[in-house]
């Protein structure tokens, strides 16, 4: 169900994060191979942006409802709790 948006050449066209402007190529979901659907989470690896798919497959920023709804997934939350720790890494 949560799918996290990554930087990868899957899919060449991609589409900007609504947030920082960067271009995300692929998605994966996070116990396996998924194609997002409507709703799922969308999380920008560059950023830590949360958003969530729309059902043509575009992202977009969430509402407060679904932002709240997605916090309150234990994996959502740790991934947006890893991201900043991996631009330190990757940074030293
Ligand atoms: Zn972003």
């Amino acid at each position: 169900m949560v799918v996290v948006v990554v930087a990868e050449h899957d899919n060449p066209e991609g589409q900007r994060c609504p947030v920082c402007g960067n271009l995300n190529e692929a998605a994966t979901g996070m116990s396996g191979v998924e194609a997002p659907r409507e709703g799922d989470a969308s999380i920008c690896l560059y950023c830590g942006a949360l958003c969530v798919f729309n059902a043509d497959g575009t992202i977009r920023q969430t509402t407060e409802e679904e932002t709240a709804r997605m916090l309150a997934d234990p994996m959502v939350a740790r991934i947006l709790e890893t991201i900043p720790r991996l631009h330190e890494e990757k940074n030293t």
